[in-house]
């Protein structure tokens, strides 16, 4: 075995162990990063985004701050109207039902814009989100949803420009090397070990940064927390996030937290492979839910599609689509809102149906009951309140009457041919329980004490999000905390 000094070693090379590792360069460390995967698959979790950031703006400077190539065109054709601190707040109180804690959040929320803005320092570009949060309305787009910025190039842009970043500055990334345990002499933190080669290595630092993800590549552990049928999930992302940061912490003490039976998950193409698939990326996906309708083996809606902006139930829709029989659903759209549909129904790895009448399509949907299905299209084409204008930048209030299970938004008569329809089944994108940290980003122990030298942040960290999430908080997330880590980190 051999021993090698660094200040700060970081386990993990996703967005937010490069955050804390330019952090704590930043303050002056030595900094070893240490990544399970080979370097063509390296940056976990964050490589497979799409760079959707949420950052609070209070107006167009604050955006012109992070993307000065927006142009006077550009912003006079765009109503990117704000999204404050509180409305920041408001979203997460609301979609994790009150139950974030308020010191994380209030870093998040407080924090985003700055650590934002320090990342485009340090090498990372930002966009608005065009295509995906922005519908051309009367030669105008509007931005809805809090959600604005990505990243160039999305999750891979983001991934390669904090790698060069870091390589720039001298932190030295080791590829195929797999933290194993944390050193420990009941006090103090002072190390990792790790596999590499086949060989076992102690790495000494003064201080360990944890930032390997969540649990969701785990099988065993998603079945134990998340409950039976969870092994049956297909995972989003990388196939590394086996939950060793959480378990390396767990073992010398360190107090679970956050939501331990939760998770974000969404629809998902059901034949997609058993992890993601770089090539694809989040185009498995099937995010325009908002305008189609779901149906169940049995034939049954069983979901509110409609019941806010994508972006606020995305994240937990997953999860329902579990539950139904054969754990899978599918989305039926007609030719009003073909144009709606995302860039991910364009994919050649889809499984999908069309036809010029219902009573054609229904025989196509592998899995579903067609005479029950047909009577329950019947049902809500009859229950849709075609007097309210439809109109897919607000929350129009066109909605279903009388329907045991009511679309409240976007609800449109399918009746114009063609019909198309897309399978999808759960994704599971990452868990929300993990270990809890204070505002200095110190893991804390099972008596609530700091444990000297360790620190945490991104997904493997516990009590940001419960039940859902608001879109594009998970980089957020990571960013800020990582920053917040690596900087304590260094200085420890
Ligand atoms: C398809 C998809 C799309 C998404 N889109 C968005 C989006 O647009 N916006 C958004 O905000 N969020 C999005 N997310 C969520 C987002 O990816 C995560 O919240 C975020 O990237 C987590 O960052 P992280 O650094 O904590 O984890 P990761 O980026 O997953 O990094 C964890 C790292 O730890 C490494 N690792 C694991 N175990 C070990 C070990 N024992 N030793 C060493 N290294 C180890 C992994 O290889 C990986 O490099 C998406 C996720 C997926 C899967």
């Amino acid at each position: 075995m051999s021993e090698i000094k660094f200040d700060v070693v970081v386990v993990g090379a996703g967005n937010a162990a490069l955050c804390a590792a330019l952090a704590a360069e930043e303050n002056g460390a030595k900094v070893l990063v240490l990544e399970r995967a080979g370097e063509d698959e390296s940056g976990g979790n964050s490589r497979f985004t799409a760079g959707a950031m949420r950052v609070v703006y209070d107006g167009v400077d604050d955006l012109k701050a992070l993307m000065p190539d927006l142009t006077n065109e550009e912003i006079a054709n765009t109503d990117f109207g704000t999204y404050t601190q509180d409305q920041f707040y408001d979203d997460m109180a609301r979609v994790t039902q009150f139950r974030a804690d308020p010191d994380m959040v209030e870093l998040l929320v407080t924090r985003s814009r700055e650590t934002v803005r320090w990342m485009r320092e340090k090498g990372v570009r930002f966009a608005p989100i065009w295509g995906r949060q922005a519908f051309l309305i009367d030669g105008k787009f509007k931005f809805w949803g809090g959600l604005t910025v990505e990243t160039t190039g999305g999750g891979p842009g983001l991934v390669d420009a904090l790698h060069e970043s870091a390589k720039k500055r001298g932190i030295e990334i080791r590829y195929k090397t797999r933290a194993t345990d944390l050193l420990f002499d009941g006090v103090t933190v002072s190390g990792v070990r790790v596999k590499h080669a086949g060989k076992i290595e102690e790495i000494k630092a003064r201080s360990v940064v944890l930032a390997a993800g969540g649990f969701q590549g785990n099988y065993e552990w998603r079945t134990r927390y998340l409950g039976p049928g969870w092994e049956l999930a297909k995972v989003r992302g990388t196939r590394f996030n086996t939950g060793d940061g959480i378990r390396m912490a767990l073992d010398i003490g360190a107090m679970p937290y956050g939501n331990w039976s939760g998770c974000h998950a969404v629809g998902w193409e059901r034949n997609a492979p058993e992890f993601g698939d770089l090539a694809v990326g989040d185009q498995f996906q099937k995010h325009s839910y908002p305008f189609a309708v779901m149906v169940n083996g049995e034939g049954k809606r069983f979901v509110d599609e409609g019941a806010d902006f994508r972006n606020y139930t995305y994240a937990k829709y997953g999860r329902v689509i579990l539950e139904q029989p054969g754990q899978f659903a599918w989305q039926i759209f007609d030719a009003k809102v073909a144009h709606l549909k995302r860039d991910e129904y364009n994919i050649r790895q889809i499984t999908k149906a069309t036809a010029d009448s219902l009573e054609a399509l229904a025989p196509q949907l592998d899995g579903v009951d067609p005479d029950a299905f047909l009577a329950t299209m019947k049902a809500y084409n009859d229950a849709v309140q075609t007097d309210i204008p439809f109109d897919p930048n607000v929350k129009d209030g066109r909605r279903t009457e009388g329907l045991e299970i009511p679309k409240s938004n976007w609800a449109n008569r399918l009746d114009t041919p063609p019909f198309e329809a897309y399978a999808v089944t759960c994704g599971i994108t990452f868990t929300f329980g993990g270990v809890r940290i204070n505002t200095n980003g110190q893991v804390l122990d099972t008596e609530s004490e700091p444990i000297p030298g360790l620190f945490a942040a991104g997904e493997l960290v516990g009590g940001i999000f419960y039940f859902n999430y608001p879109g594009g908080s998970g980089l957020t997330s990571g960013s800020v905390f990582g920053k917040i880590a690596g900087t304590g980190a260094a200085g420890s």
